[in-house]
């Protein structure tokens, strides 16, 4: 684990996480027999697409699944060649070219719909499309009002030889509060809108549940899931129980100057922090430029030379300050910002709760251009 390499700011991908994380699902997904689609949206949630793609593929996962088209293309220059599902268009997508990749479509209207017939039908090919209905989270997916007639056109462009529906599919809204009512009553609706499909003469499978429907409704697992946060290792439900999942990402940095400051002195912009007593500071050369929220100066820690410190001040575009009392630190020493949260050190779900936000915006936000990714993977290696 002691890479020898001193980072400035550096986010460890830890690939054995992800394929450890992608088999608890799947096995979860597997017991009810269905089959796992992992989502690797915003490039894959800031761990690397490619490398979270190939990982799950690996262990266990049939299905890759993205919002933009230009994702899912991506995944195919990469090699991809697992089924990819892509839900979210705009007016200016082509689908003549996602078709010809073989990326399956998603849609949630009639316009939709004859787009990608006219696209499969200048292509000369069947292309496979998820007709998504929404049950209650009110964003994409067709108003039942209007789902009858796009099952029947889909119906009438599958008969035609034009496309393939292949799901019925639609997304949960609060999933992540077990017990919710609403969980029920879009579980309702959708079954609805499943018979309604049968009723016009398509064999679609169905997918509904996200992460949080994966570890605790077994019974809306159907014939396929889509994970996405837990397959980073981050629950969406740890109020549910331990679900044995590892986070796969680690930001790190290190020690790039020390100094002893005596009592009195105040610390960064502001001189929002005055030293009571004499204290050694170490300088740590990443700020919110590399992901650190301004927002947590002064109530955040790192982990640095075998335990957890105080960030004194304001975090700064490039740079923070730790407060590491009379202990010896020293340059170079190796600084966890965030991190899976075995050894005590912060973790993105800390910094989530502190800010008010979820675990999801963190990681995702993270990966930026002064950011470097170094993919670790261990059964990789040897091969
Ligand atoms: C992001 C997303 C998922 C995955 O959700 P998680 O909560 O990250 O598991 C599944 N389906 C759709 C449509 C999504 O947008």
């Amino acid at each position: 684990m002691s890479d020898q390499h001193v980072y400035r700011a550096d986010l460890r991908i830890d690939v054995d996480a992800i394929r450890h994380n992608v088999r608890v699902l799947a096995g979860r997904a597997a017991d009810s027999g269905a089959r796992t689609m992992v989502i690797v949206k915003s490039d894959g949630y800031g761990h690397g697409a490619l490398t979270v793609a190939r990982a799950a593929l690996e262990a266990g996962a049939d299905r890759l699944g993205v919002a933009a088209l230009g994702e899912a293309l991506q995944l195919r220059e990469g090699g991809i060649t697992a089924p990819v599902l892509c839900w979210l268009f705009t007016e200016g997508d082509e689908f003549g070219p996602a078709i010809a990749a073989d990326i399956e479509l998603s849609a949630s209207s009639q316009a939709t719909l004859a787009r990608i017939v006219a696209a499969a039908t200048a292509q000369d090919r069947v292309a496979r499309v998820h007709l998504k209905i929404d049950t209650g989270l009110a964003r994409s997916g067709c108003p039942a009002d209007l789902w009858p007639a796009l099952v029947e056109a889909a119906a009438k462009a599958e008969a035609a030889g034009r496309i393939r529906v292949e799901a019925v599919w639609s997304h949960l809204a609060c999933a992540d509060e077990p017990g919710h009512p609403s969980i029920d009553m879009q579980a309702e609706r959708f079954a609805r809108a499943y018979e309604q499909a049968r009723a016009a003469g398509l064999d679609p499978i169905r997918h509904l549940a996200n992460s949080a429907a994966v570890l605790t409704r077994p019974d809306l697992h159907f014939e396929l899931v889509r994970p996405g946060i837990a397959v980073y290792g981050l629950d969406p439900v740890p109020q549910a129980g331990d679900h044995d999942l590892r986070p796969a990402m680690t930001f790190r940095s290190s020690v790039s100057l020390t100094k002893r400051v005596p009592a009195g002195e105040s610390v960064s912009y502001g001189h929002s922090w005055t030293a009571r007593k004499a204290t050694n500071l170490a300088l740590v050369p990443v700020g919110y430029a590399d992901g650190v929220p301004r927002s947590l100066s002064g109530r955040m820690d790192v982990w640095l030379a075998g335990r957890r410190r105080p960030v004194r001040g304001r975090v700064c575009m490039d740079q923070l300050v730790v407060d590491c009392g009379d202990d010896e630190v020293r340059e170079g020493d190796e600084v966890i910002v965030f991190g899976p949260g075995d050894r005590g050190e912060p973790t993105a779900a800390e910094w989530a709760d502190e800010l008010g936000t979820i675990h999801y915006e963190i990681v995702t936000g993270m990966f930026r251009p002064r950011v470097t990714r170094t993919v670790v993977n261990s059964e990789a290696e040897g091969t």
